[in-house]
């Protein structure tokens, strides 16, 4: 679904305003959330991947990862997991509870502010698809 993402910002000439990468992440996460039945069940498999992934990584990258066009593992793992919690607070009110107690509520926050409007943003496209 993600590289449906890149697919369709090409077919609809989507402004992209920031990394292509994350936003066709968000693209697939959003679909999933949104039209696939456990869909918030299939995207926390894809978030676990990348945390998978980012395991044997070492603790500090080289400058040259920096510049890559996609985010890090590590990245993608709590994008994809903050717009999960933020698709059903409460369903998933324990899925960031890795996420140390300072910061615990104002990201729940982020989080569902983030869904809703990147649910807005990619539904604008969407509906113009018809
Ligand atoms: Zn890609």
């Amino acid at each position: 679904m993600h590289e449906a993402g890149h697919a369709f910002i090409a077919d609809q000439n989507i402004p992209v305003l920031g990394k292509e990468e994350d936003a066709v992440d968000n693209f697939a996460t959003i679909l999933l959330l949104h039209y696939v039945d456990n869909g918030d069940d299939i995207a926390i498999s894809a978030a676990d991947m990348f945390a998978f992934e980012s395991e044997d990584r070492p603790d500090y990258y080289d400058f040259g990862e920096y510049i890559d066009e996609h985010s890090f593992d590590l990245h993608r793992y709590f994008s994809t997991l903050c717009l999960v919690y933020g698709s059903d607070p409460k369903k998933q009110s324990n899925l960031l509870d890795e996420i140390e107690n300072d910061y615990l509520k104002d990201r729940k926050e982020f989080c569902e502010f983030q869904f809703d409007s990147l649910s807005q943003s990619w539904e604008h496209y969407f509906k113009q698809t018809n």
